[in-house]
């Protein structure tokens, strides 16, 4: 079974109610890309989490606290108990940041005593670890991890109510990210860590995030690894282009060979196109257009116009085959024009998908063709 992705957004001690609201505003706006592929929860501060749950009411996000309390409900002045966060409707909350470890002395224990609240209260939690600069130069990065997951297992009941996120501290806020090599290194390293010492099942279904700068540019290397189900973000997690980052964590569809087949009615337009194809001319400038640059691609079958925006074409060098997913189609006055828009992935080929041959003379341009969807 895939683990389905998963993005936190940390908000931190960041923002206004003004900015808050914006910020929903955009991110509510992208859903659709989204919805029921992605959980997406995001963490903001204590007396914006009711607004920002009835902003986002309708769409498919979540919204999650930044942290929780060790105790349940008394004299426990300036906390906030698990049971208290179910009450207020709050789902989820973020445990062992590494700024509430190293900013507020919370212990191991403590992190354990907080997953305890929330198994009891039925709150789900992004568990937080990851190793400090020094502990990575020192090759301590699987020692730390494992110390601060052998601190809580014997608190975890049930496991589906747990997400991890590997967030090395060096990477946090420092826009300084971990390679995709380093951070998948470490997430296989903790799954490995969770069959031995609790079962292959949990391992195998429980989502590891990566936490540290990551953005809507970096994401899409490291969320084409086998063990990152996804992130936890914190700056980028104010911008509109948080967006981006969950968009990209979408699972791919499998593809198939294009195959361009005439029907008797087009629909005016159509997303979720899948294709391989072996690039046949250059790029070239679309004419009126500033970004966008056109780009002729096909197989044995025909041929195609793709339209891309001039900071994604430099896959497309003649002769290499493409993998193009959820692209756009729509007949512009009789013509049928394929974008690659921001929604979709443009990649070169594995070498499995590389189309053999190409039909050079059989140009679809000005004819009532549409790309086989799948
Ligand atoms: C975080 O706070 O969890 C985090 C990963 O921050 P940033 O993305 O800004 O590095």
């Amino acid at each position: 079974m895939p683990r389905k992705p998963f993005v936190g957004g940390n908000w931190k001690s960041n923002g206004t109610i003004d900015s808050a609201k914006e910020l929903c505003r955009s991110l509510t706006s992208g859903s659709a890309a989204y919805r029921n592929k992605v959980d997406v929860v995001m963490c903001p501060i204590i007396p914006q989490m009711s607004l920002v749950s009835k902003f986002v009411r309708k769409s498919p996000l979540r919204v999650g606290a930044q942290n929780v309390s060790a105790t349940g409900e008394g004299a426990f002045t300036g906390e906030v108990s698990a049971g208290q966060l179910k009450d207020s409707g709050i789902q989820w909350t973020l445990i062992g940041h590494s700024e509430r470890r190293t900013k507020y002395g919370e212990t191991d224990a403590v992190t354990a005593d907080k997953i305890a609240q929330c198994q009891e209260a039925g709150v789900s939690v992004i568990f937080c670890i990851g190793e400090l600069l020094e502990e990575r130069e020192a090759g301590k990065t699987d020692e730390v991890n494992k110390r601060m997951m052998d601190a809580v297992y014997s608190k975890i009941k049930d496991w589906k109510k747990v997400v991890i996120a590997y967030e090395p501290v060096w990477a946090i806020g420092t826009g300084k990210v971990a390679t995709p090599e380093q951070a998948q290194d470490a997430h296989a390293a903790i799954r490995k860590m969770i069959s031995s010492a609790v079962s292959e099942e949990v391992a195998e279904s429980v989502r590891i995030l990566y936490g540290g700068s990551v953005t809507a540019d970096n994401c899409k290397e490291l969320i084409g690894k086998p063990d990152i189900d996804g992130f936890l973000v914190g700056g980028a997690s104010l911008k509109p282009t948080f967006t981006d980052i969950v968009t990209a964590c979408v699972p791919a569809i499998p593809l198939k060979k294009p195959k361009f087949m005439k029907i008797d009615g087009v629909e005016p337009a159509a997303r979720g196109v899948n294709i391989y194809a072996k690039v046949v001319k250059a790029a070239s400038k679309v004419e009126g257009s500033e970004d966008l640059m056109e780009v002729v691609v096909g197989d044995d079958t025909a041929l195609v116009t793709l339209s891309v925006r001039d900071d994604r074409v430099k896959v497309c060098e003649v002769g290499k085959s493409l993998r193009i997913q959820n692209a756009h189609v729509a007949m512009i006055k009789g013509y049928i024009r394929v974008t690659v828009d921001k929604w979709a992935a443009l990649k070169l080929a594995e070498a499995d998908d590389e189309v053999a041959s190409v039909n050079e003379k059989k140009d679809m341009s000005g004819v009532e063709y549409e790309l086989t969807k799948n």
